[in-house]
């Protein structure tokens, strides 16, 4: 079985209550196939226990595993490779070559139900995937066991986008324990925990520019009771929002009113009365984290999700931007004509909150433009991190199931259900190429707009108005981004290759792949440029074993695209060849 089979099978059911078992307010599998895709990769650790057995006390360290560089793009930066211990660099390759063995992930459900009816084997499986899996994608079981590895990428130059990584499971109908109330709370105040570590470290690690290289992420879906809600809240919003001119496709695109609903004292449509008092509770965390973040000068970006939870995500992050992102009035003329800037007079860091587009979404073009008209009107300071998005194949099955179930009006409950899109189209692009030109476009559009910004805060306008945190693991896109700062003249070349990224650059972009993946192109990216304060983040997340057993399976499916398609063959290749190098003397 591929990868992309096994994503299939991981959302083969709707999902509809959460327990804490885990996470991911993804629509995802019912609580069983999820359990099962966790045990899945733990079966599969413990067949690379058999078989790679050496690499299991590996130390906990920073993994460069790069994919195959293309033709003609040469790294300047291969330093941090050549340090990694030779332990590693084996449970670098043990990783990439189990990712590269469909049969043994299409059986490790088997392999691994027959190791868990024999007494005191679950021990061993959790030891044979914490010394594989989580040493290689999650940075340690709590922020504080994290910071090493914040140290040595930030001696890399590299930033860390910080995140608690606990979801929350759904389960089918039916089936479902309700979750302890205070679950979500518990997430809730670990991301505060979280900011003040990350703040605590950019403190040590104060750059002369002011630039920051520890973010924050957060996940939405995990901070509430049931994930429920929020679809409800989505229903509730997709059927009632004004419309926009021109007409923008679901999950379409937040108002400011949208989250009026919840002063209504009486339930609204399908959003009942505790939905109404969970979202509630949710905007004031919200707002708890975001004060936090401010005051500790750490910026936050908001995950996105299915589309059938982000109308209900936009709108609490349009709301967070609003309060959060506010920009000073414009600089009156002075008596002499010149204008006095008020940039200096902007606390803190800005933009403080950003939103996640997906350019696999129809919608991205005319929402990105809508948002950006937006937050020039209501002057505060747009915040866009632009991903391709994760959820493809799952977003086309339930397009399919509700579109055949409104041809067959008796079709039983089940995964089109989810749906709440009112268009005939799926929400998604439906070949790679458009969702390549809609994520390309965005950036030029994105980093042109960056120089108008840096422009018109010269002329004393109040700024950032602007941010943008690129998250791609594609080489072509990377490097578009830096070539884009080149030319809009926001970085420039030296005789040498390298670019040099302007400061009112640093303060308006930045790049990121996650940790454990496409290290290659990471290094890369630090190699080609210069830069104050971090430039390239890596997606950090943290938590127990247990806790971020379902992020680990998530990095099967989400990144399928990137380890699928022969990604993982050639992590696998790089790692080996670094691990010949090194027996051979040559590194
Ligand atoms: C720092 C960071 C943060 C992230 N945060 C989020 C997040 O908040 N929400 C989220 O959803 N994802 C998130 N991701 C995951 C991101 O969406 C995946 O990395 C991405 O899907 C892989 O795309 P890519 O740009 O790396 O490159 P590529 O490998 O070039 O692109 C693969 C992507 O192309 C798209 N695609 C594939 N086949 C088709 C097709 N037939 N038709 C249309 N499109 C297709 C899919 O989006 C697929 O994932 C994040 C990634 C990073 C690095």
């Amino acid at each position: 079985m591929s990868l992309a089979t096994a994503a299939r099978l991981l959302f083969r059911h709707p999902p509809r209550v959460r327990t804490l078992a885990s996470s991911s307010s993804r629509a995802s599998p019912p609580h069983r196939a999820r359990f099962l895709n966790g045990r899945r990769i733990a079966a599969v650790g413990l067949a690379s226990g058999a078989l790679y057995g050496a690499s299991l006390f590996a130390p906990p360290a920073i993994l460069h595993a790069d994919g195959d560089k293309p033709d003609g793009v040469v790294s300047q930066r291969t330093q941090s490779r050549s340090d990694l211990p030779l332990s590693a660099l084996i449970r670098t390759y043990v990783v990439y070559s189990l990712c590269s063995i469909p049969a043994l992930v299409d059986w490790s459900p088997t392999i691994l139900s027959t190791l868990l009816a024999v007494p005191g084997v679950k021990q061993i499986t959790e030891t044979v995937v914490r010394y594989t899996f989580f040493n290689q994608f999650v940075g340690g079981d709590s922020a504080e066991e994290a910071l090493p590895v914040l140290e040595q990428l930030r001696a890399e130059n590299k930033g860390v986008l910080f995140v608690y990584s606990v979801e929350v499971d759904e389960q089918a109908p039916g089936s479902a324990k309700p979750m302890p109330l205070s679950a979500h709370k518990q997430i809730v105040d670990e991301t505060l925990h979280c900011l003040d570590v990350a703040a605590d470290f950019e403190d040590k690690h104060a750059s002369a520019n002011g630039g920051k290289g520890t973010w924050v992420a957060i996940k939405l879906s995990a901070m509430v009771p049931d994930a429920e809600a929020l679809r409800r809240l989505s229903k509730y919003l997709v059927d009632t929002r004004p419309a926009t001119t021109p007409r923008i496709a679901f999950p379409g695109c937040p108002r400011a009113s949208d989250l009026d609903i919840l002063s209504a004292r009486t339930p609204t449509g399908s959003l009942t009365e505790a939905d109404i008092a969970a979202l509630r509770e949710l905007r004031e965390d919200l707002h708890t984290i975001c004060e936090r973040a401010r005051a500790r000068g750490i910026r936050i970006t908001v995950d996105a999700e299915h589309s059938w939870y982000q109308p209900a995500i936009d709108a609490f992050t349009l709301d967070m931007m609003r309060t959060f992102n506010k920009l000073p009035t414009p600089a009156k003329r002075s008596w002499f004509g010149s204008r006095r800037s008020e940039e200096a007079s902007t606390t803190g860091v800005q933009p403080l909150i950003y939103n996640t587009y997906q350019g696999y979404l129809r919608r991205t073009p005319e929402y990105l433009a809508q948002s950006i008209a937006d937050a020039r009107a209501e002057g505060y300071a747009l915040g866009v991190k632009l991903v391709r998005g994760a959820y493809h194949p799952h977003e086309i099955e339930v397009h399919k199931a509700a579109t055949a179930s409104r041809m067959e009006a008796t079709t039983p409950s089940g995964t089109h259900e989810l749906s709440i899109s009112p268009d005939n189209m799926p929400p998604v692009w439906l070949s790679k190429d458009e969702t390549d030109t809609c994520y390309d476009t965005s950036v030029k559009a994105l980093i042109a707009l960056i120089r108008e910004d840096v422009d018109k805060c010269a002329k004393g306008a109040p700024g950032p108005a602007i941010g943008a945190l690129f998250g791609t693991h594609n080489w072509d896109s990377a490097n578009l981004v830096v070539d884009e700062l080149v030319k809009q003249g926001l970085a420039s070349t030296d005789p040498s290759g390298s670019v040099w990224i302007s400061d009112a650059a640093m303060q308006r972009v930045a790049v990121a792949q996650l940790y454990g993946m496409s290290d290659a192109l990471t290094d890369h990216l630090v190699g080609r440029t210069r830069s104050t304060s971090p430039f390239v983040l890596k997606y950090l997340p943290y938590g127990s074993l247990r806790e971020v057993m379902p992020y680990l399976s998530r990095r099967a499916i989400e990144n399928k695209s990137v380890l699928g398609n022969g990604g993982a063959a050639s992590e696998r290749r790089r790692a080996a060849s670094q691990i010949m190098a090194r027996l051979s003397g040559q590194s």
